[in-house]
């Protein structure tokens, strides 16, 4: 239903930013600083950072369940139950799989989190800049297409958001992972050191450093500013954190942006598509279900960025058609929804580490030792594509793991439970996958959900290179923990589908060229300028690092220009 006179004046606002999670937040922060009265639109309820985390400082014993999810709920939610942070303690934060259905063409697990914040709630936090060897290596190995930015672009805004989250590690001084504005590092434990020390003594071009992450290792004045205080190494992150130790936008851009007055944070909001305007030649606004009366209103801007997270970002533009875009909005070309690639995650590796019984470690470290792609690098050099990065970490195991199943009774046995068992060391990889036309989704022709929106078809699938990447790593994996003394080694496909990985990417990609690319260098799409995609679904390839800071720095850097272009008069 149209939305006239004064109605309209009061559903008119410069900028409307379409979820609330990591990529909207940093949306709604830079726009809003800016003096845009912004309206950020999330389909989800709200979430008040501390206030609505009623599992944030729970101990096991205090849940139902000692955090098991029940069985009836774990066979309800197949799919859901395969992601490994899926807990009693953070059932509350994730998508249900018969709430929001979708269709799997092939198999894909796709991982949401529908509520203010989205997953920056949910997600581990590892956050490494891209190298220029991931943003020249479409151009370079021949597929995809160009990305249109290389590192040194996105540079000063990798910069810019990573004073303000908080990045802890080392500045390690890599060509393969550019250092980021750090607060101070964890620390390895003692055996993490010793593999750490073993691989970088033998292997010239591989480097073993302590794993970046989005916590307040030691809180900044302008984190301080956000009300955000030290992490406390407690790892119940996914919970949403009370110290606002980890960054999300519940507790660090949402309230920022709040605090300039320029926000207006609308939940239960559910983004139907993007109004355009013939005449004008631009979107004008976007049509908006009520998530609870399914009643539908329009919101109007200036400006439109559509940050729904990947997949739903896709859906939204597929279902944005026009006279003008009878395809979904932008999509001349018809690749809208194409190229969507992800991270290979399939590969795992156990092992044993003898000696160093006399040693422990404190604390819930939030992070992992990793090791920056050390694969065609500078010259394709294996037969497959690109490579993967590893992250590892080591622990030791309790006696009354084993103990407890053991018959036994009285002291000596109790004592037996109190004891420590050998180092177990856990390895794994994330590997690029190569974007290609036919790994895709698109609108179901007849089945709608609840709001009356065509459905989610993923048709992603691994490929030949997935499976060389994979056996890859399996061999150097295995030989780099055997040449560190590692006993016990055992190799692992968890041949998980696609989407487990939840670094889904693609569908609208950045390019140079309006045939084969759908957004401009600044995010804009190719034909309708004043609509910017920022989150996953803009990237051109997947590098084999978190994707997560990159959205960060892209959006921020979009936003300006955004901004920029508006007192031009050009948008
Ligand atoms: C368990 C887990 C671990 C992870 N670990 C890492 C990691 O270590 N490092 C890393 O880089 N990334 C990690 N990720 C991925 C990371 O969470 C995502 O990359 C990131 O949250 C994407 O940001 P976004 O803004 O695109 O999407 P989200 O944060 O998902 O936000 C999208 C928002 O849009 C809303 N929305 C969707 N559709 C509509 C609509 N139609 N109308 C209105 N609103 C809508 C959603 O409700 C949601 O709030 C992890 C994720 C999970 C779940």
């Amino acid at each position: 239903m149209g939305v006239y006179g004064d109605a309209k004046k009061q559903n008119t606002f410069d900028a409307i930013v379409i979820g609330s999670g990591i990529s909207g937040g940093w949306a709604a922060k830079e726009l809003c600083d800016h003096g845009l009265k912004t309206l950020v639109l999330e389909r989800g309820k709200d979430v008040r950072h501390i206030k609505d985390y009623p599992t944030a400082t729970k101990d096991p014993w205090e849940f139902k369940h000692r955090l098991e999810v029940p069985s009836t709920i774990r066979k309800e939610n197949p799919i859901l139950d395969r992601c490994y942070a899926f807990s009693e303690a953070t059932a509350h934060f994730f998508v249900k799989d018969n709430e929001h259905p979708y269709i799997q063409e092939k198999p894909f697990d796709w991982i949401r989190g529908y509520q203010v914040g989205g997953k920056s709630l949910l997600w581990a936090r590892a956050t490494q800049r891209w190298s220029r060897f991931d943003f020249e290596g479409p151009a370079r190995d021949g597929y995809a297409v160009d990305w249109p930015i290389r590192y040194e672009d996105l540079a000063p805004w990798y910069s810019h958001v990573e004073k303000f989250a908080g990045i802890s590690g080392n500045r390690d001084g890599l060509e393969t992972l550019p250092d980021s504005e750090v607060l101070p590092p964890f620390d390895f434990n003692c055996t993490e050191k010793h593999i750490q020390q073993k691989i970088n003594n033998r292997y010239k071009e591989r480097h073993v450093i302590m794993g970046r992450c989005a916590h307040l290792s030691k809180p900044n004045e302008i984190h301080l500013q956000q009300n955000r205080g030290q992490c406390q190494a407690r790892n119940k992150c996914d919970r949403g954190c009370p110290f606002g130790g980890y960054f999300s936008s519940n507790a660090s851009t949402l309230p920022w942006a709040m605090k300039t007055g320029n926000l207006t944070l609308r939940p239960d909001s559910v983004v139907h598509s993007v109004i355009y305007d013939e005449q004008q030649g631009k979107a004008t606004g976007v049509r908006v279900i009520d998530a609870h009366t399914k009643q539908m209103s329009e919101y109007f801007a200036r400006i439109i960025f559509v940050n729904a997270a990947c997949l739903n970002s896709n859906l939204i533009l597929l279902n944005s058609t026009s006279h003008r875009f009878p395809n979904g909005l932008g999509n001349d070309n018809g690749l809208l929804g194409k190229y969507i690639a992800f991270h290979n995650y399939r590969g795992t590796i156990y092992a044993s580490m003898d000696g160093f019984e006399d040693s422990y470690y404190f604390g819930r470290r939030p992070t992992m030792p990793m090791m920056p792609n050390f694969r065609n690098v500078y010259k394709q050099e294996t037969d497959f594509l690109r490579g993967y990065m590893i992250h590892y970490s080591t622990s030791r195991g309790a006696s009354w793991q084993g103990a407890a199943w053991k018959d036994g009774i009285g002291a000596d046995w109790k004592n037996s439970l109190t004891g420590l068992g050998g180092w177990g060391v856990f390895m794994m990889m994330q590997g690029e996958t190569i974007p290609k036309e036919k790994n895709h989704v698109r609108l179901d022709t007849d089945k709608k959900d609840a709001w009356g929106i065509p459905l989610l078809v993923t048709s992603v699938d691994y490929d030949d290179n997935d499976e060389k990447v994979l056996k890859d790593f399996h061999e150097q994996g295995a030989e780099m923990l055997a040449n560190a003394g590692c006993s016990n080694i055992r190799t692992n496909d968890s041949q998980q589908a696609p989407g487990l990985d939840i670094h889904e990417m693609g569908g609208v990609r950045m390019g140079l060229d309006p045939k084969t690319s759908l957004l401009n260098k600044w995010n804009q799409l190719h034909h309708c300028k004043n609509v910017f995609v920022t989150d996953g679904a803009c990237m051109t390839s997947t590098s084999t690092q978190n994707p997560s800071l990159t959205f960060m720095a892209i959006t921020a850097r979009a936003a300006n220009h955004a901004v920029g272009e508006l007192k031009k008069a050009n948008l």
